[in-house]
């Protein structure tokens, strides 16, 4: 039996990895790591390479155009669009999104199934189930994230994998994350030193108005990039992030990011950001 942990280079799911390793031994845990389509940050990439090197192997999977799977072949647009690659092509973030003729969102996160869930469903297939080793999932779910994920329970039959998955910090909060991985002397992702409240994709395209303040102020070529892919596609990056903003692109959502409560009035955290780059200003406490 096998162990299979997804890890995004994310403190969630390096935790859980840890308990999965401390549960069940090294040799029985398998960590997996999708680069959703390359839209990771550089700095998370790095990360994950040197854990990889000197914690514990994660196998990387990329995703392929095939990993659309039957969706996207009915006839229209979308199909038109998918048969411009071939099945084999490298799926990234700014292609799934010219395919399907917009980006995700929150109601429609059709990124995490086809950049994240598919390529490691395939490997799974491949690698496990075609040699018949049986093998569950593990999330670094935690109950407090949301009140979607409030009622998260101890483990249930996932038919997407078509496995058990698991989830055994749902009752842990971020904080014991931290702790918990600082006792093992793990490093976690640098982001979260600067500030970051998510760490996958950069941007992802649930950040927080805080998330996107700060990567324009201290990675400014992710926001040009999230541009160009804007004008390649022809829509906007983000769903509209409050009721009754109208202009959406990536600048507007910018220069909005930069306002105080209610979008009106402008504050100064460009200038603080920018004064205390490189310090650290997590909100979990990271600052010792
Ligand atoms: S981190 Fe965000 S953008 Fe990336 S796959 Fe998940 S939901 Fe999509």
């Amino acid at each position: 039996m096998k162990h299979v942990v997804g890890f995004s280079g994310g403190v969630d799911s390096q935790a859980c990895l840890w308990w999965a390793r401390q549960r069940f031994g090294d040799d029985n845990v398998i960590a997996m790591n999708s680069d959703v389509g390359g839209h990771e940050h550089p700095i998370t990439t790095e990360f994950i390479k040197q854990f990889s090197e000197t914690v514990f192997p994660v196998v990387q999977v990329t995703p392929l155009v095939r990993d659309l799977g039957t969706r996207g072949t009915r006839p229209g647009k979308t199909r038109d669009r998918r048969q411009e690659f071939n099945e084999d092509d490298v799926l990234s973030f700014d292609r799934l999104a010219y395919i399907k003729q917009r980006f995700p969102s929150r109601k429609a996160q059709f990124c995490t199934e086809h950049l994240k869930l598919a390529p490691q469903r395939r490997w799974c297939d491949e690698n496990l189930r075609e040699n018949d080793i049986e093998f569950e999932r593990y999330a670094g779910v935690r109950c407090d994230e949301s009140n979607k994920r409030a009622d998260t329970p101890d483990r249930t039959w996932d038919d997407y994998f078509n496995c058990w998955i698991n989830y055994p910090i749902r009752c842990w909060t971020k904080q014991e994350c931290f702790s918990v991985l600082k006792k093992a002397g793990e490093e976690v992702n640098p982001l979260y030193r600067m500030g970051f409240g998510r760490v996958g994709c950069a941007p992802c395209v649930n950040a927080s108005k805080g998330d996107v303040r700060e990567w324009s102020a201290r990675f400014p070529e992710m926001i040009d990039k999230v541009r160009d892919w804007e004008e390649s596609v022809g829509k906007t990056f983000f769903m509209p992030l409050v009721p009754g903003m109208e202009i959406n692109w990536i600048d507007d959502v910018v220069k909005w990011s930069k306002t105080a409560h209610g979008g009106k009035q402008p504050m100064l955290p460009l200038i603080e950001v920018e004064a205390d780059a490189g310090m650290c200003s997590s909100k979990y406490g990271l600052c010792e």
